[in-house]
């Protein structure tokens, strides 16, 4: 659970946030501790992806604030804010004509580490994935199946260490085998680096499964956040129906079962 005492690394005060006409964000408070994933979800246009946004600042609040390491993201530099942050998304945005090798270092490279440095560091976090780099690193995306290049997508995420983690649907275009190979693998990553994660997903198996807490938001609104074992227990209609296909797989299961 958080601990009030620690500053958060993340902190969403009373934001909103319009598109138009449209009130995609309404009054979010959030805060998000040192070293847990926080896994957002909610159905299709709740306003998950907006979220990760207004954490890198590719959008700014309407009203409101968001905190990131103890600064307001109007008050970031956006270059400097994101190299706070690794982010990963669905589509991977691999560049087609690099090698996974020079996709992995590009922000080393941006950062002017040496050559040498940056190699190793790709070679390193390539392993972290599940990618040998003797094998990989070479290749062009369009070489790789969907999962080694989600993985790649990971392994970029992670090169210049930063101590955030956005990650937007990364598993989502996976089939369920190798999806649930690479949450596993995420799971590992998790304990080994203690980075700070906001992950989406509108996969509540997933949720359970890599959250320490929970976040729901419903047509713009945060409607519980919590740990998976009491998220499994709120009874806000919201919160049923998103629960509602686990219920009926382990139903389905226990009948086959019995
Ligand atoms: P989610 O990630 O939960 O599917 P999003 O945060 O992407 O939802 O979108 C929330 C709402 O904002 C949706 O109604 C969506 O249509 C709207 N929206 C998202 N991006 C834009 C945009 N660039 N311009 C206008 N409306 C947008
Ligand atoms: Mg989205």
């Amino acid at each position: 659970m958080p601990d009030p005492s620690v500053p958060a690394e993340i902190l969403f005060q009373g934001v909103e946030l319009s598109r138009g006409a449209l009130v995609v964000l309404r009054g979010i408070d959030l805060a998000v501790q040192s070293g847990e994933t926080l896994v957002l979800v909610g159905r299709s246009g709740s306003g998950k992806s907006t979220v990760l946004k207004l954490v890198n600042r590719m959008l700014l609040p309407g009203k409101g604030r968001v905190i990131v390491r103890g600064t307001a993201t109007d008050q970031w530099d956006a270059i400097q804010l994101r190299r706070q942050i690794g982010y990963v998304v669905q589509e991977v945005g691999l560049f087609p004509h690099m090698t996974v090798q020079r996709n992995v270092d590009l922000v080393p490279r941006l950062l002017a580490w040496e050559s040498e440095r940056s190699v190793g560091r790709a070679a390193d976090v390539l392993r972290l994935v599940g990618l040998d780099p003797a094998v990989h690193a070479q290749r062009y995306p369009h070489e790789l199946s969907g999962g080694q290049r989600q993985r790649v997508g990971v392994a970029r995420a992670l090169a210049a260490d930063p101590p955030l983690l956005l990650m937007d649907e990364p598993f989502g275009a996976l089939d369920p085998i190798t999806r649930s190979e690479i949450q596993h693998e995420f799971r590992t990553i998790q304990r080994q680096l203690g980075k700070t994660i906001v992950l989406v997903t509108h996969d509540m198996a997933e949720a359970f499964l890599l959250a320490t807490r929970i976040a729901v938001i419903d047509d713009g609104r945060l409607i519980a956040v919590d740990t998976p074992r009491n998220i499994a227990g709120h009874t806000h209609p919201a919160v049923r129906a998103l629960l509602q296909p686990l219920v009926e797989v382990s139903a389905a299961i226990g009948t086959a079962e019995g």
